[in-house]
């Protein structure tokens, strides 16, 4: 039988707020544990939760990224459940009336776009975070992530394969991290993907029972878990069992996941609208004065770049993979006024190069937009050939000098004086008779040799179309 799996991400996306959704404790990673949690966020007796402004800005502005409804007035929940990391025995989140309501993504698969169906977003708060390897025998907690504001990204069950998973979920990724909302930082927990998987006959409307992968944390194993996961369910189905409706848990060291408990219903939750917080009242003001906010999205961006700059769809989605790379490359462009596709080439080869092999960020570049700029206008103009504009790149990079300085200081100046090269040319010649005497007798590949010895004598300096047109004329027998 042909089985067709059926995929629905939910994704917590960390909101990037200095403070918590609900007291004013510090949001800031790697603190010492247990020095950023106040009594607000670990709901003891008496306190009185306040909404961070900050965290509904973001959440509207990724459902307006995204196009979804958003809803005028949204309700705060208390789903109640006890684990050891959430001390006050409730989680403080949005349940019927979420904040942002129904909206969509476009992903590309294999050079095919689909529509991905956002079902709904919503608002929420961390839990603390168990610690299991430090301590022998035992569990320790630290609750500095208690509170923490989350945005809760729930898809359709609309993806078909891993490989839209990972394609929906790195779109989502690039998509908050463009809007600001979230740093997208995986390690650290600051994005993290709990998929959900069922399989059913192909061909069939009814989808099939569905597990939860919890908790993953990088495109990587989603794509595994995913994959895993498929495999099982299609295995036990055709052994003639059936699929338990649970939770299970990827180990990426042994690559297989396992059942971690039964899933709870959502009236296991008993929910109800948290006393201590009125609704949430979005005006259509706040939803104006955040759409203002929003920045250039992704998919207008590679639109614009392969339209204005007359990019390949493929070149424009590398530069568009941060907006830093995006404002870089076009700084680049403005300032030298060359041709985009050359501004392109050398930022995803040369620069990008360096910069992986040095293992920084574009943030980091050694080599500003400025300079980089200044080099690519002396390609242009035919001081330098593109070949010692790579040694210019790499003296630029070490010493932070600019192009034209370093052309001066070296000597680097092309020589473009055509006198000057065919007088070059007549040397070399003289030089080499026996090869001059096998090139007229038909030894093309000789012409290699000549253009060498040239360039040898000129440290690579001679216009390399010149001496190619003059040594054609003067090896002609
Ligand atoms: P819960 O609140 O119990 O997690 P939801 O109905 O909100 O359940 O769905 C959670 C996620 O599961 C959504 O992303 C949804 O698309 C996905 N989903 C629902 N049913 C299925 C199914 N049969 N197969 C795969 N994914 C599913
Ligand atoms: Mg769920």
């Amino acid at each position: 039988m042909q089985w067709e799996p059926v995929i629905g991400l939910e994704i917590h996306a960390q909101l990037k707020t200095r403070s918590k959704i609900f007291s004013g404790a510090s949001t800031a990673y790697g603190a010492p544990p247990n020095t950023q949690a106040c009594a607000i966020d670990l709901g003891m007796p008496g306190v009185l939760p306040v909404l961070n402004e900050a965290a509904v800005r973001m959440a509207v502005k990724f459902g307006l990224a995204v196009e979804a409804e958003i809803t005028p007035q949204s309700v705060f929940a208390r789903k109640n459940y006890f684990y050891p990391d959430l001390p006050k025995g409730y989680q403080i989140s949005q349940y019927e009336l979420p904040v942002v309501g129904k909206g969509h993504l476009m992903i590309t698969v294999d050079g095919s776009e689909k529509r991905i169906g956002i079902t709904r977003a919503h608002l929420e708060e961390d839990a603390g975070k168990s610690l299991h390897e430090d301590f022998h025998g035992m569990t320790g907690i630290d609750l500095n992530r208690a509170g923490t504001p989350l945005l809760e990204i729930v898809s359709e069950p609309d993806l078909r394969s891993p490989a839209e998973a990972v394609a929906y979920m790195k779109k989502l990724h690039m998509l908050v991290v463009y809007l600001g909302v979230c740093d997208g930082n995986m390690q650290e927990g600051s994005f993290r993907c709990d998929a959900n998987v069922s399989v059913r006959p192909k061909g069939d409307d009814a989808f099939g029972t569905r597990t939860e992968i919890k908790n993953v944390n990088s495109f990587r194993f989603v794509e595994r878990a995913i994959s895993y996961e498929i495999e099982r369910q299609i295995e036990v189905l055709e052994s003639g069992g059936t699929i338990t409706q649970e939770t299970r848990l990827y180990d990426a060291d042994k690559d297989e996941t396992r059942p971690m408990r039964t899933k709870e219903e959502a009236n296991d939750y008993r929910y109800f609208p948290d006393p201590d917080l009125l609704p949430l009242v979005v005006t259509e003001d706040f939803v104006e004065e955040v759409r203002k906010e929003l920045p250039e999205l992704p998919d207008a961006k590679r639109h614009r770049f392969i339209e204005d700059y007359g990019l390949k769809p493929y070149d424009a989605e590398v530069l568009i993979a941060t907006r830093q790379l995006a404002d870089y490359f076009e700084t680049v462009v403005r300032i030298s006024r060359c041709d985009p596709k050359l501004c392109a080439n050398w930022v995803m080869v040369e620069l990008s190069g360096a910069l992986n092999k040095a293992g920084l960020d574009i943030t980091e570049s050694p080599v500003s937009a400025e300079k980089l700029a200044g080099l690519l206008k002396r390609i242009a103009d035919n001081t330098i050939s593109g070949k010692i504009a790579k040694q210019v790149f790499e003296l630029i990079w070490e010493s932070g000098k600019d192009a034209d300085t370093l052309i001066e200081e070296k000597g680097l100046k092309q020589i473009t004086d055509t006198g000057a090269i065919e007088k070059i040319i007549d040397e070399v010649i003289a030089a080499n008779p026996k090869q001059l005497e096998q090139y007229r007798a038909g030894k093309d590949k000789l012409f290699g040799f000549f253009v060498g010895q040239v360039m040898k004598q000129t440290q690579g300096k001679a216009n390399p179309k010149q001496v190619n047109e003059i040594l054609k004329e003067k090896l002609k027998s």
